[in-house]
């Protein structure tokens, strides 16, 4: 009998967010709590059925049942170029500025080994997305965390990171739409990320993840939409939330050849690419008709506006989100996040999600996602009503 030993970058991680918020809804499910779960970041809404049709035609074609290629059907990155041109007037080269991903979580995770060496830091927004610090930890990197503060519109504050912390930054995550503060990003605030990249040699990294969920049709911007973007990083992208396909395990990352190209080599070494039928049914998602759409961001926005007024009507502290399925609210004075989410769970069977697992600077906000029907809307405000 070997004795098992977990290596220390295991031992350091710290405890996942969703882990500790599963075991408190099993033990409340166990009690037989009548859950309403608004802490999932899943769409419950299925995959329309052109793409799952465009699926199930291309698993019977044998062509796709052998190893796709590494960094993507020439017809998926051709597909992905043709709808940022479409979308954001951009134009990529499918040929190198394209590479497909298994999601775009796993190229975010990834990328840090490609660019980071021990010792090297990496600037991540807090609170944020839990796999930016994750994925820098185990590529040897150090996490430096840019507070998305409210009075700031939840974008960093790049003028405050120090001197000799932006020297030794190789790599910045930043996320616009924002999971989980639902801010939007202006032209100007990438302008000056632009620039802070050309005077400190940095890698962008823009996870753009949500940038079709969006409302009143104000449609976010690109990364790659801004002059010279290009020249200092990628953008993430994936069609799990836009097309309601996150079990497909499908995006790809877009932009600077020689960032692409990097990641690519870490792939190569690690993974065997995207099944090719599932590269088919996305060639055929990335077409999808306007008006699918926007029938999806119908129904997220009249949830959003069931929540956003019911919550504002019991005194909550919020804005009104301009994109995501996020709601991202203050908590009452007299509770902290977990607590607070604690209080909510016990008494009023709703389960949200505490903005501290996003980071340190989440403490005192807690994380609203609008992935389930209104009427489940409508009853987790009534309940939460009850009891505050
Ligand atoms: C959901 C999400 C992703 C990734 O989703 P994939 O399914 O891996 O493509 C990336 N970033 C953020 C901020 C997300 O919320």
């Amino acid at each position: 009998m070997i004795s098992v030993q977990l290596s220390d970058r295991v031992k350091n991680l710290p405890p996942y967010l969703f882990a500790a918020i599963d075991k408190m809804k099993q033990e409340a499910i166990a009690k037989g709590v009548d859950l309403i779960d608004l802490s999932i970041g899943d769409p419950d809404i299925p995959t329309p059925k052109h793409i799952v049709d465009a699926m199930k035609r291309a698993v019977e074609n044998p062509a796709h049942h052998s190893y796709p290629s590494y960094e993507g059907m020439l017809s998926y990155r051709e597909a992905v170029a043709g709808w940022y041109r479409r979308r954001f007037n951009v134009t990529l080269d499918p040929k190198n500025e394209v590479l497909s991903l298994i999601g775009s979580k796993e190229g975010i995770g990834h990328i840090p080994l490609a660019f980071v060496d021990p010792g090297d830091i990496v600037l991540i927004p807090s609170p944020g997305y839990p796999v930016y610090p994750v994925g820098t930890m185990f590529a040897g990197g150090e996490s430096y965390f840019m507070p998305l503060r409210e009075e700031n519109d939840f974008l960093p504050d790049l003028k405050a990171i120090p001197d000799a912390v932006l020297k030794k930054a190789k790599l910045m995550f930043i996320n616009y739409p924002n999971n989980p503060t639902s801010a939007i990003a202006s032209g100007d605030f990438y302008r000056e990320v632009i620039q802070l990249a050309n005077r400190y040699n940095i890698i962008i990294c823009h996870d753009a993840a949500y940038s079709e969920i969006y409302y009143d049709n104000d449609k976010p911007k690109s990364f790659l939409e801004i002059e010279g973007a290009k020249d200092v990083g990628i953008e993430f992208h994936s069609l799990s939330k836009t097309y309601n396909m996150t079990g497909w395990r499908i995006g790809f990352a877009a932009g600077n050849k020689d960032v692409i190209a990097g990641l690519g080599k870490i792939k190569t070494n690690l993974d065997s690419g995207v099944f090719q039928a599932i590269q088919e049914a996305s060639i055929i998602a990335l077409k999808t008709d306007e008006s699918i759409l926007s029938e999806i961001r119908k129904t997220y926005q009249e949830r959003r506006d069931l929540l956003y007024n019911g919550l504002k009507n019991l005194g909550l502290s919020l804005s009104k989100p301009k994109a995501t399925f996020y709601m991202w609210v203050k908590v009452p004075s007299g509770f902290d996040s977990s607590r607070f989410v604690a209080h909510l769970l016990e008494n009023a069977g709703v389960l949200i999600t505490p903005g501290n697992g996003f980071g340190s600077s989440g403490e005192g906000y807690v994380r609203f996602a609008l992935t389930l029907p209104a009427e489940k809307i409508k009853e987790a405000v009534e309940r939460i009503r009850k009891i505050l």
